[in-house]
C-alpha cells in the first residue's frame, strides 16, 4: 500500500491497516464475493469495527424482510445469517429485534386483508449510520475525499416505493442527475447496487461538487446528497459532470 493510500476513510487520519468492502460484506451473498464489482477502501481495524454490529443489524434486518416477503434470491444470504443467530453476539442481536415486533395486519398492494404477521419497529439511527458510512466510503473510492459523517443526510424509502417517488418528482435535480449519462453505477450483488452522480457547483470562497446517492439495499433504499468543496479531490483522473445547471440537467432529460 502506498503512502498517500494509508489515510483511512473513516477518520482522516493515516495508517489505515485494512481496507474495508463498500457496501458492507455482510450485505453480500458469499459465493458472489468475487462475481461483482468489488470495492474496497483504506481503514483502520479499529474504526472499522466500531460500526460491524449496526452493519450485522442491517443486514439481520434485511434479511428478515426478504424472508417475510419471499424475495427471490433471498436464500443467498439467509444460511450465513441464521450461522450468525446462533452464536452469542448474533442471538442477542436477533433477540433485541424480535423483542420491539408487534402484529401487524398484512394487505396485499390491492388492499386485500390476508392474515397477520409480526412487524418489527427499526432502529433508523442504525440504518443511517451505515448508509453514512457507505456514503463516506463510495466518494473516497471515487475521489479520494475524507467527509466527515455529521454533514451526511440519510433518507430512508423502501424500494417498492421508489418508482412512484421517482416519477412524482422527475424533475427534481435529484432525479434528473441520477437518470443521466453522468451517473455511476456499481452493482455489487444481486441485492446490492450504489449509484451516485458528481456535479461541480460554485460555493463560497471557490468550487464545490454535490453528489447524490441512491444506494439500493433489497427491500430498502437510502437516498443522500453531500457537498464538499473540490480541494478535498484526491484523485487526478476524477471526472465529474460540470457547469450542469438545473436547466441543462431538464433539457437533457426531456
Ligand atoms: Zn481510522
Amino acid at each position: 500500500m502506498s503512502r498517500k493510500n494509508t489515510i483511512c476513510y473513516l477518520c482522516g487520519e493515516p495508517g489505515a491497516d485494512s481496507r474495508d468492502h463498500v457496501p458492507p460484506k455482510g450485505l453480500l451473498p458469499e459465493f458472489q464475493y468475487g462475481k461483482y464489482q468489488r470495492i474496497t477502501v483504506p481503514a483502520h481495524r479499529k474504526c472499522n469495527s466500531a460500526t460491524s454490529d449496526d452493519e450485522e443489524y442491517v443486514r439481520d434486518l434485511l434479511i428478515m424482510e426478504a424472508e417475510a416477503l419471499h424475495l427471490p434470491k433471498h436464500e443467498l444470504i439467509t444460511p450465513k445469517v441464521w450461522r450468525s443467530w446462533s452464536r452469542e453476539a448474533g442471538f442477542k442481536r436477533y433477540s433485541s429485534i424480535i423483542r420491539t415486533a408487534v402484529p401487524v395486519n398484512l394487505i396485499t398492494e390491492s388492499g386485500i386483508y390476508v392474515g397477520k404477521a409480526l412487524g418489527v419497529r427499526p432502529n433508523i439511527e442504525r440504518i443511517k449510520s451505515v448508509g453514512r458510512k457507505m456514503v463516506k466510503g463510495m466518494i473516497c473510492y471515487d475521489t479520494g475525499a475524507i467527509i466527515g459523517s455529521c454533514e451526511i443526510p440519510i433518507g430512508l424509502v423502501p424500494s417498492r416505493d421508489l418508482p412512484e417517488l421517482r416519477s412524482k418528482d422527475a424533475k427534481d435535480p435529484f432525479w434528473i442527475g441520477l437518470s443521466s449519462d453522468c451517473c455511476l453505477h456499481d452493482i455489487c450483488a444481486d441485492t446490492v447496487a450504489i449509484r451516485r452522480v458528481y456535479e461541480g457547483i460554485p460555493m463560497e470562497g471557490g468550487h464545490g461538487i454535490v453528489v447524490r446517492f441512491a444506494i439500493l439495499l433489497w427491500t430498502l433504499t437510502l437516498l443522500s446528497g453531500v457537498v464538499f468543496p473540490m480541494d478535498a479531490i484526491r484523485r487526478k483522473n476524477f471526472r465529474f459532470a460540470i457547469n450542469l445547471t438545473i436547466d441543462a440537467w431538464q433539457r437533457g432529460a426531456s
